[in-house]
């Protein structure tokens, strides 16, 4: 586990100033993480930029509440003591995590993808952490300020999405909803994201929060059936979907722990080393056609996703 906290050193020795450093805020937007958090935040369609940062900067040194939905830098500055307590705390326990995030991947993911990887610490945001280069992982610790015990499910969520891929991770995860590739985005995001976070949830046996699989199915259900039965843009329909990240992760945890269930990493490998979400897809509606689960998904949609995996 290599910490990487440049960013918030540069980050918290410019809220601390009473005014705005020009000089070190050059450096800070010229850092290796500053572009890929602007970039990780283009993939979610999101406006954040070198200037949009900055602003919202100026505005938190300046102490301008209004502008604090977007990256938090006023309760950013207003907890810099306290962050650094987090950060420090993480240094000094980083044996321990290490250890503990390969014990806890381990019942659902085989070795072989895993590898050593460089958390790099940011603040501000909504997201908890995210992960879009194999091997490198970014950990809000701002969000760790009020969920302090989410720290390890956290950082196992993004570990999972840290492994090697055969590919790169821009090429492969994107937002294309066009009418030939949009199953194969929505289920993409669907089944990496849910044992993403089964691996978080589950081992904790916290997942049982997620008891709203059957409304957001349906949401997802409804979006695919207006595409091919009412002619609905795919782009249009799946925004339905897309609209709230929570229905990707909690369908997405709802489909992963149905193929845990059914074979155990076996099944999910499928997913985790091929990449096969028709696959996927495909074990998952059969087993709701055993009769122990209901999929959520209509019969017709059952029938159109199952012509489309084979
Ligand atoms: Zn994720």
């Amino acid at each position: 586990m290599r910490l990487n906290n440049e960013m918030m050193e540069i980050l918290i020795a410019l809220l601390r100033k009473d005014s705005f450093d020009e000089k070190l805020f050059y450096q800070f937007s010229n850092l290796k993480q500053v572009k890929d958090l602007i970039n990780h935040d283009k993939i979610l369609n999101r406006k954040t930029s070198v200037d949009s940062l900055k602003n919202s900067l100026i505005n938190a040194i300046n102490g301008n509440n209004d502008d604090d939905q977007c990256y938090m830098f006023n309760d950013v500055r207003k907890n810099l003591d306290e962050l650094e307590k987090i950060i420090q705390r993480i240094n000094n326990q980083k044996k321990i995590l290490t250890n503990n995030i390969f014990t806890e991947i381990e019942p659902y993911a085989p070795k072989e993808p895993f590898q050593d990887c460089t958390y790099y610490f940011y603040a501000g945001g909504i997201d908890g952490g995210f992960s879009e280069k194999s091997g490198e992982i970014y950990i809000n610790i701002h969000n760790l300020l009020r969920s302090p015990d989410e720290l390890e499910g956290i950082l196992v969520h993004e570990f999972y999405h840290a492994r090697k891929h055969p590919f790169e991770i821009s090429d492969f995860f994107v937002f294309d909803f066009s009418e030939d590739n949009y199953l194969k985005t929505t289920f993409n995001f669907i089944f990496e994201e849910g044992i993403a976070t089964l691996i978080q949830l589950e081992y904790r046996k916290r997942g049982e929060k997620f008891n709203n699989n059957y409304e957001y199915m349906k949401i997802l259900s409804d979006s695919i059936e207006d595409i091919y039965s009412k002619n609905e843009p795919p782009e249009k329909s799946m925004a339905n979907f897309f609209n709230n990240f929570d229905h990707m992760y909690v369908v997405g945890y709802w489909l992963a722990h149905t193929l845990y269930n059914h074979g155990g990493k076996e099944t999910l490998n499928y997913w985790t080393l091929e990449y096969d979400y028709k696959k996927c897809l495909k074990i998952f509606i059969e087993e709701s056609r055993k009769g122990k689960i209901k999929s959520g998904f209509s019969k017709e949609v059952e029938d159109y996703l199952l012509k489309h995996c084979c």
